[in-house]
């Protein structure tokens, strides 16, 4: 059923910087509708890698992704968000100095203030051209993410890739897969230093394989059962390895979708904002989290936070004109615990 919702703030978007946005208006008395195509909250940490430990989540000196998800919607609960999931967000307009969001599922959404929180937009794997690949995508031989770290258990599993995802899966799987071996066409690998250096040690140990300097070349088995992974070097060495999985991380392919043609500034696939209040180019309308760029701009979780934070303070004159923001910490006054569900 379409809904005609009226609310201060419409939050494109309920990945872990959407969420984040909830709590931060909250805290400012702003009441949020919060949209997302996906049938679930929790942007990539649920759709990619609800079972990723995160590292780098201040005061969490490690957290499963899908964790994350659930404590940020319990911080957002007290200022009673309305979800519309499951819809994506296809129209914006200016209307009575605020705006109308109109929705895949026929939704109005009425705000004085909008907060982009998009991520990667519609996003998809990028796919690696291999022959025959459709066949071993169909029959889950090959993937690109991993939702149940399980299913790999006592499996022989070549993970292609020189990124977090790669060397980060690399370090997980070792532990319940027959065999690990790691593709990467360069010596050196994009992830994060620490793990990077993990990795290389865990290889020395013999924990698993690395591959270097190579690359896919060719899948080989039958009837979508994978048998062998074929490497290949630039020079034209090949070498097979034997494998029931590939899991290939060569990033997600990004596409803002119908946010492209809301004549927002773009930069390369991405809304380009005011770092210092994540303002896009269109008064009224924020960005935050892995869709906003500006100079220094880091695509973490935590540096969304922040950006909620700012974005929330920027848009409070626009939602209560006239009223002056006095600045106060986070304490019982200001959050609602009483009303928390569950507490
Ligand atoms: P997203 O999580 O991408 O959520 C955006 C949401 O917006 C999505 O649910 C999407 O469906 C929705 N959406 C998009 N367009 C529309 C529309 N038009 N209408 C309605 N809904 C829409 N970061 C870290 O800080 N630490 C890590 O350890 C870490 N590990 C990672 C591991 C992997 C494998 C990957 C892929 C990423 C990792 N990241 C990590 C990055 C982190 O996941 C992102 O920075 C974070 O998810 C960005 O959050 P977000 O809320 O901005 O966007």
């Amino acid at each position: 059923m379409p809904a005609t919702v009226e609310t201060d703030v419409a939050i494109i978007g309920a990945g872990p910087v959407g969420l984040f946005a909830v709590f931060e208006c909250g805290m400012l008395r702003m009441r949020c509708a919060v949209v997302d195509a996906l049938d679930a909250i929790g942007g990539q940490c649920t759709a990619l890698y609800p079972e990723k430990p995160i590292f780098d989540i201040p005061a969490h000196p490690q957290i499963g992704a899908a964790e994350l998800i659930e404590r940020l919607e319990r911080q957002a609960a007290p200022f009673t968000p309305i979800y519309l999931l499951g819809r994506r967000v296809e129209s914006l307009r200016a209307e009575g100095g605020g705006f109308v969001l109109g929705t895949t599922a026929g939704d109005a959404i009425r705000c004085k203030a909008v907060v982009i929180a998009a991520g990667a937009g519609a996003f998809g794997p990028n796919r690696p051209p291999l022959a025959g690949l459709e066949e071993f995508e169909a029959s889950g031989a090959v993937r690109y993410l991993v939702t149940r770290r399980e299913d790999f258990r006592g499996k022989r599993v070549v993970i292609a890739g020189g990124g977090d995802s790669a060397v980060d899966w690399a370090l997980s799987l070792k532990q319940v897969a027959a065999r690990v071996t790691v593709v990467h066409r360069r010596p050196k690998f994009r992830a994060a230093p620490e793990s990077a250096a993990q990795l290389e040690a865990a290889a020395a140990r013999g924990e698993l394989d690395l591959a270097i300097p190579y690359q896919l070349q060719a899948l080989e088995g039958e009837r979508g059962r994978l048998s062998f992974v074929v490497l290949a070097t630039l020079k034209g060495e090949t070498k097979r390895v034997e494998a029931d999985h590939l899991l290939a991380f060569f990033g997600l392919s990004m596409d803002l979708g119908p946010i492209a043609r809301w004549g927002l500034a773009l930069e390369r696939h991405h809304v380009r904002v005011d770092p210092a209040t994540c303002e896009t180019s269109l008064p009224g309308v924020y960005a935050i989290g892995d869709v906003a760029t500006y100079p220094g701009k880091l695509k973490l979780i935590l540096q969304g936070f922040s950006e909620a934070a700012m974005a929330a303070h920027a848009m409070y004159p626009r939602v209560f004109p006239g009223q002056a923001l006095h600045f106060e910490y986070s304490t019982s006054k200001g959050v609602p615990l009483a009303s928390a569900p569950g507490g």
